[in-house]
Order: C-alpha cells, then structure tokens, then sequence
C-alpha cells in the first residue's frame, strides 16, 4: 500500500521538485504552500508523515507543528523539518517542539528519501494496510467498509468517520469540541448537539453487534471508546 506525504514548501521550485520526486518513488503526495492550507488538509487526511518548511508565510512551520501536537488525531505522524537556518539554536527549537528529523536546505533527494523510510518504517503497524481492527471491528479505510463478525456494516459518512476517529483513538476522551474539528473540520458551523446526534446514531448501529457499550459518555467532558484488556 502506497504511504501518504504531506509537503508543507511556500517555495514553488522546492516544492514541486519534492513532490516530483516522492511520487516518483511511489509515494502519494499532498501539497500544501501554507500552514492554513496544510491545516485544512489534515481535518480530512491522515498523512503517514510530512514534510514542513520552517520559513513560511504568516504561520511558520513550527506553528504548524505545534499544532499538529496539540492534535490527538495526527499528533503522531512523524515530522521532517526543512529549514535554511544551520544554527544549532534552531534545531533545538525544533526538536523541542516535536519534529522527528531535520534537514537543512538545499535539501538532497537522496537524504531525504532515506530520511523518509526510516520514519515510516519507524510508524510501522496499521498505516500500511490501511486498515484498523478495533476488538472486533475491522474498518478498511480504502473500501470504506466495516466488518463485524463476518458482516459489513453500513453507515453513513459522517458515521463511518465518526467510528474511524474513535477506532484510531481508544480509550481515549475526547471531547464534543475535538469530534466536531476532525469529524465536520474546523471551519464547519455545525453545532456541538449535532456531534450527540451522530454518536446516538453509531451507537444504535453498533447495537445490533452489542457493540453499543464500547461507545461510552463521560459526562460533562466528551466522549470515549472503550476498548476492553
Ligand atoms: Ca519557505
């Protein structure tokens, strides 16, 4: 299965050649020129990795890192910087902030592509399949089917990616809030009641597999998938 990237380059040249390049190599590439762009992105994809310019407009790179942190989603994916900047003061920055690796410009292909694989191979488990089993449910996120005990269960898209977030995030509270962001995206004008909705619908589908329980309220906070030990 073919990795996703995600390439965060204000520069045109630099970012068109990456891009050239990593598909090249077989990779799925996504583009974004700023921090917003990449932002909007990232509520509808979950890129096995990406590439970050520091130096961009408006948002810098690591703004946009420190973002993707705060993200229980995403927080994971493994970040490679680029930067013109040499100094070692920086790099710390960087590293404190949560990039994985660093690369200063001009950028070699060849590095960076090394540099690539031993992240991926560092993310390992359930990207390559593309496919995350949670106890007994099985989501195939390319057919976007659900699988439970040998039957396809069918919802709706905002319900299938309701359960995507929660099968990526067991045992995990999020709250109304964090639901809405990744599930409608952060711009939506959906109201925090219309997340309840949902949940009270996934949860009456998962019913008939006596599932409905894993789905749990914390009152006053958000909501949980409980996966049982
Ligand atoms: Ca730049």
């Amino acid at each position: 299965m073919k990795n996703t990237i995600l390439i965060v380059e204000d520069e045109t040249a630099i970012r068109e050649m990456l891009t050239f390049s990593l598909m090249q190599t077989g990779y799925i590439v996504l583009q974004a020129k700023t921090a917003l762009e990449a932002l909007k992105i990232l509520e509808d994809v979950s890129p096995d990795m990406a590439i970050i310019d520091w130096g961009l407009p408006q948002v810098s790179g690591l703004e946009l890192v420190e973002r993707i942190r705060e993200d229980e989603v995403i927080a994971d994916m493994p970040i490679i910087m680029l930067t013109a900047k040499a100094q070692e003061e920086d790099k710390v920055k960087g590293l404190e902030t949560g990039v994985d690796d660093y690369m200063t410009k001009p950028v070699s292909i060849k590095e960076l592509q090394a540099r690539i694989k031993a992240q991926l191979r560092r993310l390992g488990g359930f990207k390559k399949t593309h496919a995350i089993t949670v106890g007994p449910i099985k989501m195939d996120l390319d057919a976007h089917t659900i699988v439970i005990a040998d039957e396809e269960l069918k919802l709706s898209i905002t319900e299938f990616n309701l359960l995507k977030l929660f099968m990526k995030t067991p045992n995990k509270l999020l709250s109304r809030e964090q639901i809405l962001n990744h599930v409608w995206g952060r711009n939506s004008f959906v109201e925090l009641r219309t997340v309840d909705v949902h949940i009270l619908r996934l949860r009456k589908s998962l019913k008939k597999y006596k599932l409905d329980r894993m789905l749990q309220t914390v009152r006053g906070a958000g909501y949980k998938f409980c996966i049982e030990e």
